[in-house]
């Protein structure tokens, strides 16, 4: 039901509701007022013909009273009168006039318990009656003695009645007539109200109609509807108002959605009909992956952003077994970067169908679709390849054991899509630092680390030695007679014979081992974990390769050189770790002054030398 007709029924409801309390009020006040007035003539008649009758009594002219008796017939308003003798009266002056005798029961009722009888007959569409049987009682008291003339009775005694009839019709007509008109004053107005009502109201209820529907548009997210057809200055004011809120709500959030939504993936968007659903859900995304730039632009190393951007696919996405490779678009290497569970494809060798192809490598659209994949079979795949540079490619492989869960990883690239974007620019300068960081600590000749490089490990060295206790062995080799190889051959020449040295010494340690050229001529190897007999057999291992390479002079003969060696040990020789360089420096000078082409290792005694000769 309509708003309209619901305050209007309910506004009839209250003033019926009204108006049957008056009318039933009036009508029970006009009864009782009526029946009162009806009762009081009626009291009056009847004290007046016992007074008369008492009087003629007194008089002793009551034998005359036939004609009084009949004269009170005569009273306007009154159908019939008639008066009853009491026994006591009926013993002394016998049964009297016939308008003088018992005529019913009431009568009879009333000469017994000398209590006055009302029998109102009330009809709505027929006569109504009022009947009343009224008992005259003898008392002592007052002007008249009725115990002196009616010496049988005793006081209290009912001596007669009267009855009097009326007809309470006229009372009647003019109750209804009342009642009809308070009912049609009551119509009246009501139809009066109803209708002012629906000049006021009617505006305001429709204004409230169309704020209802367009609100409720509103709120399902659809700001496009708009208040139309109002009437009324107020009313037209506050459609004008909602309006143009409105309209400014829907462009601010489509200008703001769309702002800011150009910093995401493109197909993310309008994902809810709702403007500020789709703002909030952008801005809540924007700011994630703002969080997450931030993040990984503090981050130390390039293997940091990729666990970083690892964990955030996992907490987003929920996928859980993937992998990232690097693939290096001008020389086609491909490297891990990240490994979650297992690699299950065969990349290295059969290169990367994403990559290659630049696009989107999805198992459950073809089966067996990459051949890189051997292993996959009981595994669904979804291989994307994101670009990071003209020379750099991402690829994100992820593996999933159900098909449908292809499908949602499908949909939920947009938003790994979002943070590869941000992390792009990280990882490529994360690159670039760690390329001048690796030149800086490089030496250009030969590729080995430098002196600069020496000075950053030192304190992870220590710290490391410190803590595991390992054993470093410290190897300072030098060229012997290197200038003349300079003088004869010049030194293109010379710088070869740098690199050849610097070939043996890669060939010579593991991994694990650090080889640095310490300056011209002069190298120094860190060799991790190692025992005092295995540091002499590396650095013998070495200076023997080296005496027997040929060194090319440019010419057709080739010339060889020997190597002097230096050895100490860090922390076993001192836990200064520049100190035992310098040790392995001063066994160095040791072993050129034995002759060269030899390996000495520090002692103390060669410590004491030295300080003597100082
Ligand atoms: P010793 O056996 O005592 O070591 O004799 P040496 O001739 O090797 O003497 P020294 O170590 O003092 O000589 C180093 C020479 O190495 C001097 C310098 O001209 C040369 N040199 C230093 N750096 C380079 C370089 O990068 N390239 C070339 N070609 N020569 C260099
Ligand atoms: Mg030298
Ligand atoms: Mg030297």
């Amino acid at each position: 039901m309509k708003t309209k007709n619901k305050i209007i029924l309910l506004v009839i409801s209250i003033i019926s509701f009204m108006f049957i309390l008056i009318i039933a009020d009036m009508v029970y006040n006009f009864r009782e007022y009526g029946i009162k007035s009806i009762d009081d003539k009626a009291h009056a008649i009847a004290k007046t013909v016992e007074h008369s009758l008492t009087s003629q009594m007194v008089s002793g002219v009551i034998d005359d009273r036939e004609l009084f008796l009949s004269q009170l017939k005569n009273i306007p308003n009154i159908d019939k009168i008639w008066l009853s003798r009491g026994q006591k009266v009926i013993e002394l002056y016998g049964v009297g006039l016939l308008n003088e005798h018992v005529k019913d029961n009431i009568d009879e009722e009333v000469l017994r318990t000398g209590k006055t009888k009302r029998v109102i007959d009330e009809n709505i569409f027929s006569e109504s009656n009022y009947r009343i049987t009224i008992p005259y009682n003898a008392t002592s008291t007052g002007k008249i003695n009725c115990i002196s003339c009616h010496s049988n009775a005793q006081e209290g005694d009912t001596l007669g009645a009267i009855t009097i009839q009326m007809s309470i019709d006229e009372s009647k007509q003019v109750g209804i007539k009342t009642m009809t008109n308070t009912i049609t004053i009551a119509l009246i107005l009501m139809i009066v109200i109803i209708f002012i009502l629906n000049i006021i109201i009617s505006p305001f209820l429709s204004l409230f109609d169309s704020i209802r529907k367009v609100m409720n548009k509103a709120q399902k997210g659809d700001y496009s509807y708009r208040i139309i057809g109002v009437k009324g200055k107020e009313s037209e004011d506050v459609s004008t108002w909602i309006n143009g809120f409105l309209e400014k709500l829907e462009i601010t959030l489509d200008s703001i959605d769309a702002k800011i939504s150009i910093f995401l993936s493109e197909n993310q968007r309008k994902i809810d009909k709702d403007h500020l659903i789709n703002v909030k859900n952008t801005v809540e995304r924007l700011s994630d992956v703002y969080k997450f730039r931030k993040t990984i632009e503090y981050d130390e190393t390039i293997d940091q952003v990729y666990d970083r951007l690892a964990q955030i696919i996992k907490d987003k996405t929920g996928i859980e077994n993937f992998n990232f490779f690097e693939a290096n678009t001008v020389n086609g290497e491909i490297t891990v970067v990240h490994k979650e569970k297992n690699i299950f494809c065969n990349i290295f060798e059969e290169g990367c169908r994403a990559d290659r192809t630049n696009t989107m490598i999805d198992s459950t659209q073809f089966k067996d679709i990459c051949p890189a994949c051997h292993s996959c079979e009981k595994y669904n795949y979804f291989c994307i390849p994101y670009s990071i540079s003209n020379e750099l490619d991402l690829i994100i492989s992820i593996f999933t054991e159900s098909e449908k869960e292809v499908k949602r990883v499908q949909n939920l690239t947009p938003y790994i899509q979002d943070y590869v974007d941000v992390a792009k620019t990280v990882i490529v300068s994360k690159k670039l630092m760690h390329i001048l960081e690796k030149n800086a600590q490089t030496d250009a000749l030969t590729g080995l680390f430098n002196r600069k490089y020496l000075e950053d490990i030192i304190p992870k060295i220590t710290a490391q030695t410190n803590r595991l206790k390992v054993e470093y062995g410290i190897l300072m080799l030098d060229i012997d007679f290197f200038k003349i190889i300079n003088d004869t051959y010049g030194h293109e020449i010379g710088d070869n014979a740098i690199k050849i040295v610097a070939e043996i010494l890669n060939q010579n340690i593991r991994e694990s081992d650090i080889a640095i050229r310490y300056g011209g001529e002069e190298f120094m190897i860190l060799l991790y974990n190692c025992d005092e007999k295995s540091i002499i057999e590396v650095a013998q291992k070495i200076r023997m390769n080296f005496s027997k390479a040929e060194i090319p002079t440019g010419g057709i003969t080739t010339v060889r050189k020997t190597l002097s060696i230096g050895v100490s040990m860090y922390p076993k020789d001192t836990d200064d770790i520049k100190e035992a360089i310098r040790f392995a420096d001063l066994a160095l000078y040791k072993a050129k002054n034995n002759g060269r082409n030899t390996v000495v290792r520090f002692t103390k005694s060669i410590f004491v030398l030295q300080n003597k000769s100082k």
